[in-house]
């Protein structure tokens, strides 16, 4: 039985009406087999996956759906390569398995091949290191054959010449370029809306989704969850909880000991490299396993990154980038262009935290990106670290802890053949209409995009934004948006350049105000 068997049973409609009745019915049964304390990706899995095996889930996010971490990601679907330099072929083969789980069940629709590029360069390449690279992509695809994904999805390293090499990067300096080496890994259009796709199926599961719900005393059956929009709380019983806080695991359980490294990016225009349709790969300087990514990205950009710093001291809302970190973030991609980008061609910037888990000693860097499920002494269950590719995996893992040790009625995991919504094999997924729709929101919506446009018009929201009207009133009507803020920094990223949000904000908040009594 689902604690959602009424109005919304069987839908994947997040609505801020659902939100209040939902929220009014746990207050009169307070008691579910599994509360998910955090909406990041790892969060709306574990929602996905507890609800699918037929537990009562609820899911409370503090603020909006992909809020923390899992909106500053590089978006790469990868394959592990970097683990496996380090030897950690287990970690290595997981992300392999899980890139092919996304690009051929669960989320086609939203993770596309990205060819990525490594131009050899006099000078950008240290003796040897083009050697290292071939063999390490060639371990990559060795990787790729071992988890099943076939060529026809994610095609083998080869090598290109030179004009091959500008077609794909128009920007890279031509200046002794003598080809380059490509390997294909996945993209993701953007990270929050996997998030919003995998919290939407849990919904359609019968998993309540609660944003603007904070849990506060949280222990192994128990938390009082605050809604802050209205001021109100209940105390909540569980069989089970899981704390799914990334970064901020230790305030919900202080036995979990983070620590956060900072990752930044920038964005410039996708002209100031020519429209590169494949990310170029430039090597750190004195680092034989770090690289600089020139990733291009939806609505016109190219985002360069990323960096890896210790960040201690108190977790922010919103991290932001340090001005070191971008200036070596330009002054290493400049490298391999024949033009060199300056401070005037950024055009936004973002940083996110690791949740990392502090191993003692070293640098950030060497810290394993492996996730771990962790039982406290209060029973609370969190799951931590890890990656966005990994997140289905690391749902498992923690619902199957659940299960075992609060002996929960549940059957086994199912999520590698679930599609999320939008994905061809989705319940509601449907041909797109012939014609008049825009390539953009097919890549961000997939098998939802005729009822996408069913909820407005496909003009711009706003002279060069590639945004639909009808994507802004289906992230209120659909995704569970609350205002225009989780409209343009998470169901849309237009807030990724402030200039572009202060254009589109005014049209925004209108369709936001009139989409609610929708
Ligand atoms: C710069 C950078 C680049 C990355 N690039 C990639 C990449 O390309 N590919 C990849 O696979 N991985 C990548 N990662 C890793 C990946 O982004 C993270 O591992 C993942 O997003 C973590 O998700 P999460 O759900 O665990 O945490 P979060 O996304 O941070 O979610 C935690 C949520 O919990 C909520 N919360 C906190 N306290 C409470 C409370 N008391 N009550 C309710 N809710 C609460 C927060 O508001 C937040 O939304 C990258 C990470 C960084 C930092």
């Amino acid at each position: 039985m689902t604690i959602n068997a009424g109005p919304f049973a069987g839908t994947t409609r997040l609505t801020s009406r659902r939100r209040e009745v939902e929220l009014d019915a746990l207050a009169v049964a307070p008691a579910v087999d599994l509360l998910v304390v955090g909406g990041g990706v790892t969060g709306a899995g574990v929602a996905l996956d507890a609800a699918a095996r037929g537990l009562r889930v609820v899911l409370v996010e503090a603020r909006d759906l992909a809020f923390g971490t899992s909106r500053w990601s590089s978006k790469l679907v990868h394959g592990g390569l970097r683990y496996l330099a380090s030897g950690r072929i287990g970690v290595a083969r997981e992300s392999a398995v899980e890139r092919g789980v996304l690009m051929t069940r669960t989320a086609p629709h939203l993770v596309r091949p990205l060819p990525q590029l490594v131009p050899l360069l006099p000078g950008l390449l240290r003796p040897g290191q083009a050697s290292l690279v071939r063999a390490g992509f060639l371990a990559g695809d060795a990787l790729r054959l071992s988890a099943r994904t076939p060529g026809a999805v994610l095609p083998r390293m080869r090598r290109v010449d030179a004009a091959r090499a500008r077609q794909l990067v128009p920007g890279v300096r031509a200046a002794g370029l003598a080809g380059a080496l490509v390997a294909h890994d996945g993209q993701l259009v953007d990270d929050a809306r996997l998030v919003v796709a995998l919290a939407r199926t849990a919904a359609q599961y019968g998993a309540t989704v609660l944003t603007r719900v904070r849990a506060e005393e949280v222990t192994g059956t128990s938390a009082r969850l605050v809604d802050s929009l209205t001021g109100q709380s209940l105390a909540l019983t569980a069989g089970a909880v899981v704390n799914a806080t990334g970064v901020w695991a230790g305030e919900v359980d202080p036995s979990i000991r983070l620590r956060p490294s900072r990752g930044t990016h920038l964005l410039v225009d996708a002209a100031a490299l020519g429209h590169p349709v494949a990310a170029l790969t430039v090597p750190v300087p004195g680092s034989t396993s770090r690289f600089v990514f020139a990733l291009p990205q939806q609505l016109g950009r190219v985002a360069i990154g990323l960096t890896d710093e210790d960040a201690p001291g108190p977790i922010p809302d919103e991290p932001q980038p340090t001005e070191a970190e971008l200036d070596f973030l330009l002054d290493t991609v400049n490298a391999a262009l024949t033009t060199a980008l300056t401070r005037a061609d950024v055009r936004g910037a973002y940083a996110g935290l690791r949740p990392l888990i502090d191993t003692g000693g070293g640098s950030t860097a060497d810290i394993s990106r492996q996730h771990a499920v962790l039982e406290s002494p209060s029973g609370v269950i969190t799951v931590v670290g890890g990656k966005l590719t990994t997140y289905r995996r690391m749902a498992e893992d923690a619902v199957d802890t659940a299960v075992r040790l609060r002996r929960l009625p549940a059957r086994a995991c199912w999520t590698a053949r679930l599609p999320l919504v939008g994905a061809p094999g989705h319940r509601d997924s449907r041909p797109a209409p012939e014609g008049g729709v825009p390539a953009s929101l097919l890549a961000r919506h997939g098998g939802a995009a005729r009822e996408v446009l069913a909820a407005g018009g496909a003009e711009p929201i706003a002279e060069g934004i590639d945004v639909t009207r009808a994507e802004i009133a289906y992230a209120v009507t659909h995704e569970g948006a609350l205002d225009a803020s989780d409209v343009l920094d998470r169901r849309t990223r237009i807030g990724l350049v402030a200039a572009d949000a202060a254009r589109a904000r005014a049209a925004v908040e209108e369709i936001v105000a009139q989409s609610r009594t929708r």
